[in-house]
Order: C-alpha cells, then structure tokens, then sequence
C-alpha cells in the first residue's frame, strides 16, 4: 500500500534526523505533520534508484531502502530545463519533496526533500535564498561552494550552503543520494542557475 511506504520513509528520516546532531540541529522537528498523499510523476532516474541496492542497516541505509521503495509512488520533479542542464543529465536526476509546504507529508515550517544523481553529473554552479544541509545518504559526489574548498563526500558526510551562497555538485563513478533540509526565509523558494 502507497501510504505504508511513505510512512515507511518518513519515519526512516525522522530516526535518521533523530541520531544525527547536525541535521536535528539545522531544524525542530515538526510537531504537526500532516498526511496529504502524493501525486505520482514519473522519471527516468526513478528506475535507476530503484534498482541501486546498498544493502546496509545502519539507520541512511534504512532510509536508502525506504526511498528505493518509493522510487515508483512519488511526484519526481527537476528543477531545471534542457538548454540549463541537457538531455543525459535530465535522463539521470531528480528530486521529490518528502515533508514541506508541497511534500506528501505537509509542513508550513520544515523541508525536507531527497535529491538523487546518477554517477558522472555535473550539476552546474546554482543559489538560493533559503538555507541549506546535505546529508549523503549513499554513493559519494564532490561539493563545491564559493568561499570554500571542495570536498568528496559520501554516506553520513554532511555539507551546508548558507541563503544565496553558490554552490555546485559532480558525480563521478558512483552515483549519490542525498537527504536535503532547508530552513529560513525562501523556504518555497526555487534554485537559480548561476553564481550571482
Ligand atoms: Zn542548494
């Protein structure tokens, strides 16, 4: 049942969020949830996550497998166009939002989504106003962050990005999946492409 898997993931980010200092730190966990569902939209990088298995159990390879679980039950969204980002690179990414104001559980004041990049991507050089932690949940990509030195990271390795500061993502062998929270104004906002 559709319902089962998404509470399945929501309560894998809730454990997750719970036994990880900088994510439970970033953001309060929010008391008033609400269940909406979920429309289903369709991606091409939906069914290469879903065939990606980890096979671990500490608690992000518990929410790997949820997420994989719901690979085929959620509204995948890509924020940017083919003359931005081109044709391979859309064919291999996507996002959804799990809690927020437009996730499948509803929130006013938290975000939490899950990004996912096939391996060898460049997502190109973008801002936003909201601030930002990643959390790699599988795989490993290099950030990259005006002002500071680029770093590999991979599972449990944690990257935050304050309002407007640029930063980019590359991909190289492995593919990545990431847990991503935002907080303070421009929470609804959108990512530009760009440095400035
Ligand atoms: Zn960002």
């Amino acid at each position: 049942m559709i319902e089962q898997r998404h509470k399945r993931a929501f309560e894998a980010v809730r454990d997750l969020v719970g036994e990880t200092p900088d994510l439970a730190a970033f953001a309060q966990w929010p008391d008033a949830v609400v269940y909406e569902g979920s429309t289903i939209k369709t991606v091409p990088a939906a069914d290469i996550l879903h065939a990606w298995n980890v096979g671990r159990g500490d608690a992000a390879g518990r929410l790997h497998e949820a997420i994989r679980g719901l690979a085929h039950h959620v509204a995948w969204r890509q924020s940017y166009t083919e003359a931005e980002v081109g044709a391979d690179f859309l064919a291999r990414y996507g996002w959804f939002e799990l809690i927020g104001p437009g996730g499948f559980y509803r929130s006013g004041n938290y975000r939490a989504y899950i990004g996912f990049w096939d391996h060898g991507l460049h997502y190109p050089w973008h801002l936003h106003e909201a601030e930002e932690l990643y959390y790699v949940i599988s795989g490993e990509a290099e950030f990259e962050a005006e002002g500071e030195t680029p770093a590999t990271l991979g599972p449990g390795d944690t990257r935050h990005h304050a309002g407007y500061q640029p930063h980019a993502m590359t991909t190289r062998d492995a593919p990545v999946l990431t847990l991503v929270l935002w907080r303070g104004p421009g929470l609804t906002g959108s990512p530009r492409m760009g440095r400035t």
